[in-house]
């Protein structure tokens, strides 16, 4: 079925085409060409990470970190089960086990007062998730994983253009990755980003990226030659997605500030809703600057979801849950574990709904969705 407000709308800017266009004329079409390294710069200006690495996609950027973390059979990685698949494959893939710790009730992120708690001989890495662009509580999680010597990898998927402490998502931890997909604030149809935010890990980085080779060093004239230094797969987006990309990141600001006013609206009316016990909005700690990435609302207990999407749709308007956990998954079942009882992550994934939200939305369609939404309450 077709809505008449749909649940996104991937935003173009309007130079997307001519950076692609600039792209073809320049002659080089694989990656690490000159808009990838543009696209490098902003987000190393923008951030502050010590290296940005555009990637394919998110998932490529995870798969990247769990390789550097060098996490192997048996290793244990710490996450929530409230998050997308790949926060989790990517360290299935290395036979590394993720261990799922409940999240908080305020912001949905991963729980820091469990994760000391969780950790073993085995324990590899810790993987926040930033859930909705809004920050986890990253003093605590930096200062476990520097006592136990452990990696943090920061899932900053929804990340971009958010702080904690003034300080980038993505940032704050080991590496950080980032997503470019349709769905994201900053987008390139697919894509991502790994931001490196030590020197020394700089380099693998980069191999790993490479194919497992030293070309980026060989492309600097570092080397006479690229060889097969290490494991590693093909990571890199091509220059036509880093051209898209570049036309978005020099757009970033304005097209933040579009989604900021939407979430604004629907934070606003439906405050009184919230005042009725009627739902939940979103918590935003104060030491955290959000993004904008999604709004979303709790429904009270024991109001079945399902009527109220339903309900939703009736109107012409698509709102989508997020996320069956994953250690419900039969995916979670057979290769994660969890630790204790995952009893956030089980409620309060159920009564979550995300309202639509894009850049170039429209007050009377803000409007729209709260007027559904108080009929069905
Ligand atoms: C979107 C998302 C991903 C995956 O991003 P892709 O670019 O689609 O691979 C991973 N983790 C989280 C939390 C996400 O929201």
């Amino acid at each position: 079925m077709s809505y008449s407000i749909p649940f996104n709308k991937p935003y173009v800017s309007g130079k997307e085409l001519a950076c692609i266009a600039e792209a073809l004329n320049r002659g080089k079409l694989a990656g690490d060409g000159s808009f990838t390294h543009e696209c490098h710069r902003i987000l190393e200006e923008r951030t502050g990470c010590v290296k940005a690495l555009l990637t394919h996609s998110c998932t490529a950027a995870l798969e990247m970190a769990a390789l550097l973390t060098q996490a192997g059979p048996g290793d244990e990685v710490m996450m929530p089960s409230f998050t997308f698949v790949s926060t989790a494959n990517a360290f299935v893939l290395r036979g590394a086990v993720p261990v799922f710790v409940d999240i908080r009730p305020d912001t949905l992120n991963l729980d820091e007062t469990l994760v000391e708690d969780a950790i073993t001989p085995r324990t590899k890495a810790i993987v926040p998730v930033h859930y909705a662009g809004v920050g986890c509580e990253m003093d605590t999680l930096c200062d476990i994983a520097a006592r136990h010597h452990l990696w943090l990898v920061e899932d900053a998927a929804q990340g971009l253009m958010a702080t904690y402490k003034g300080r980038p998502l993505g940032t704050l931890g080991d590496v950080g990755a980032l997503s470019f997909h349709e769905t994201k604030n900053i987008i390139a149809g697919e894509g991502g980003a790994l931001l490196v935010n030590r020197q020394k890990d700089v380099l693998a980085s980069e191999i790993i990226r490479e194919k497992g080779t030293d070309r980026s060093r060989f492309f600097r004239g570092e080397v006479d030659k690229y060889t097969w230094q290490n494991v590693g797969s093909s990571y890199l987006p091509a220059e036509i997605v880093a051209a898209f990309l570049y036309a978005q990141l020099e757009d970033a600001e304005r097209i933040n500030a579009m989604r900021m006013t939407i979430w604004n609206m629907y934070n606003e009316r439906l405050a009184d809703l919230e005042a009725k016990g009627l739902l939940r909005r979103p918590v935003i700690p104060a030491e955290c600057q959000h993004n904008a990435h999604l709004f979303y609302i709790l429904l009270p207990e024991g109001l079945p979801r399902q009527k109220v999407l339903d309900g939703l749709k009736e109107h012409g308007i698509n709102a989508v849950f997020h996320y069956v956990p994953l250690h419900s998954a039969p995916a979670g079942q057979k290769f994660c574990r969890t630790h204790g009882d995952l009893r956030q992550t089980e409620t309060l994934s159920e009564r979550l709904v995300r309202l639509p939200l894009w850049s170039g939305m429209d007050e009377a369609q803000v409007d729209t969705v709260v007027a559904a939404l108080r009929t069905l309450l």
